[in-house]
């Protein structure tokens, strides 16, 4: 008889504290954020991140620095 074969369940990750939590939570039990309201504002970061990389690139172009 196995003792083993329940497969843990899938942990989603807090975006506002970067921790683990249950799939089912909708309010983060480490900093009570809820879950996917800080995954908006993540997405919504990360975003920003990449269009201002983008932007500095384009900048760097027409300098002629990357050349
Ligand atoms: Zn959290």
């Amino acid at each position: 008889m196995k003792a083993k074969g329940r497969v843990p369940p899938q942990l989603a990750l807090c975006h506002g504290c970067k921790q683990f939590v249950r799939p089912e939570e909708y309010t983060c039990p480490h900093c009570h954020d809820d879950i996917a309201m800080a995954a908006v504002r993540n997405r919504d970061r990360m975003e920003r991140v990449t269009q201002a990389t983008e932007e500095l690139q384009r900048l760097l172009d027409q300098l002629g620095l990357t050349r």
